[in-house]
């Protein structure tokens, strides 16, 4: 914020399109437009940045309105000081209030029942657009009122607003997912999901849709809903590379989940509620191997989710994944089931495997004390003699130390657990895992059944 603070609201950022977007013809009768901007305590300056970018960039013609919804923010700056700043804007940018805290996912739904534009644009509150942005936008849904287009966007430094393309100028990419349903990217044909926060769609076909899942809660997983929902029910998805729209990424949340506190992560549950939709049966093992500790956790009412989908003839996810999501088979094959999941324990002593903190490409992990909550003691493996943590793996790091590396496409590994001692063996390398009962220390060693610092067991864990 204080470097935002010391840029113009109205600066000018570098055109970053490739040099044939200058040249393209758009249609003149394009549908009219509503941008839409949640946001929830904001910096007050790089939410009226992207608003004055907004119609600096947008032709007067298109620009039906600015709708700002204000998800209860508390930041004092967002009150008066905003409603007498956008007075300047004449009625072209609205701003409502809901009365209590929606969240990113029920407020953007709402924004759309309050726009009057034939298509509605959703933006987040720290973006800045690129030349001619729009166009190119509406003129895909002008061609298919069912197509959802999504800009492409670059990138503004979270330190120093700096702007910049965060792809590589000649190749086009689209969104995609692993089976935690990581958000992920890949390089084109079409678009089987977007990234969430910024896409342009007819307005009364996404009320048709349904909007988002009333169900899902604050934030995550509504570009999957979204995403599985538009392509499993007859529309589709296009990544338009002559759109840039800029977006602050940042490294942290700046805003807690409200009042709700549920014994898992909201997100997770969200995942959940898709899954259960969306997904048929053999696909929702996936995510469950990749999430064990999760299954059965009660997800509410989705029975006018599953009405919608078979009162509109929505095709399975199968067809999805055969027809559209087509590389994911190949860069996040289905996770082999797994043997067991839980924290990797001494069967002896209440000592266990922990990542502690340590990620990909960082140092050892260790052992502590079991806590049984997971986090840094949650471990799968599985049939294939790989050992998962999060979306990561464990495996030998230098001579004989344990760390967390990137998988591998193909999900095996060289773990061998020998259920009769208890030892986790690496492969044919004679070397097993050895946790030392005091001062952290995880290993491998020599294999010896007799050691029972050596002797582990695989033990579920239940966090709900
Ligand atoms: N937001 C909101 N209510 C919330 C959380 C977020 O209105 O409870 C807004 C936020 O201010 C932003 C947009 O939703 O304008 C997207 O959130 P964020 O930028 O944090 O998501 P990300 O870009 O990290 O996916
Ligand atoms: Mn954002």
């Amino acid at each position: 914020m204080v470097a935002s603070d010391k840029i113009s609201l109205t600066r000018n950022i570098p055109d970053t399109r490739l040099d044939e977007c200058k040249y393209w013809h758009y249609p003149e009768d394009l549908p009219t437009a509503s941008v839409i901007i949640v946001f929830h305590n904001e910096g007050f300056s790089t939410l009226l940045r992207t608003v004055h970018s907004v119609i600096k960039t947008s032709p007067y013609r298109l620009l039906k309105e600015v709708v700002l919804v204000d998800d209860f923010s508390d930041k004092i700056d967002l009150k008066g000081r905003l409603d007498k700043y956008i007075e300047q804007f004449n009625g072209l940018v609205k701003l409502y209030r809901n009365p209590e805290r929606l969240g990113l996912i029920g407020t953007r739904s709402k924004g759309a029942t309050l726009a009057t534009g034939d298509v509605i644009v959703f933006l987040d509150a720290h973006c800045e657009c690129g030349k001619n942005w729009l166009v190119p936008l509406l003129a895909r849904i002008r061609q298919n009122r069912t197509t959802m287009a999504v800009p492409t966007i670059d990138g503004i430094d979270w330190n120093d607003f700096h702007y910049s393309p965060v792809y590589n100028k000649h190749s086009h990419y689209r969104g995609i997912f692993e089976w935690g349903f990581l958000y992920k990217e890949s390089e084109v044909p079409k678009a089987p999901t977007h990234a969430g926060g910024l896409f342009a769609i007819d307005r009364n076909y996404f009320i048709e849709l349904g909007m988002y899942d009333p169900g899902l809660q604050i934030w995550g997983g509504e570009n999957f809903e979204l995403s599985f929902k538009i392509w499993q029910c007859g529309g589709s998805i296009v990544w338009v590379p002559c759109s840039r729209v800029g977006h602050v990424y940042r490294n942290h949340m700046p805003y807690g989940f409200g009042k709700i506190n549920p014994k898992i992560p909201v997100i997770l549950i969200n995942y959940m509620r898709v899954v259960e939709v969306w997904l048929d049966p053999e696909f929702r093992d996936y995510f469950y191997t990749r999430e064990p500790t999760i299954r059965g956790y009660p997800i509410g009412n989705i029975s006018e989710q599953l009405a919608f989908k078979e009162r509109n003839k929505c095709k399975s996810f199968k067809w999805y994944m055969d027809n559209i999501a087509i590389e994911v088979y190949q860069m996040f094959p289905p996770p082999p089931p797994n043997i067991g999941w839980g924290e990797i324990k001494l069967r002896t002593e209440s000592i266990c495997w922990d990542a502690r903190g340590e990620s990909a490409g960082g140092g050892p992990i260790g052992s502590s004390s079991c806590h049984h909550m997971g986090g840094g003691q949650l471990f799968r493996f599985n049939k294939r003699g790989q050992i998962g943590y999060g979306e990561r793996c464990i495996d030998k790091y230098g001579s004989n130390q344990i760390s967390i590396h990137y998988c591998p496409v193909d999900p095996s590994g060289r773990w061998i657990f020998e259920e009769k001692t208890g030892l986790i063996k690496y492969g044919e390398s004679g070397l097993c895992a050895r946790a030392e009962r005091v001062g952290g220390k995880l290993s491998l060693e020599s294999c010896d059944p007799s050691d029972r610092y050596q002797s582990f067991e695989i033990k579920n864990i239940k966090i709900w």
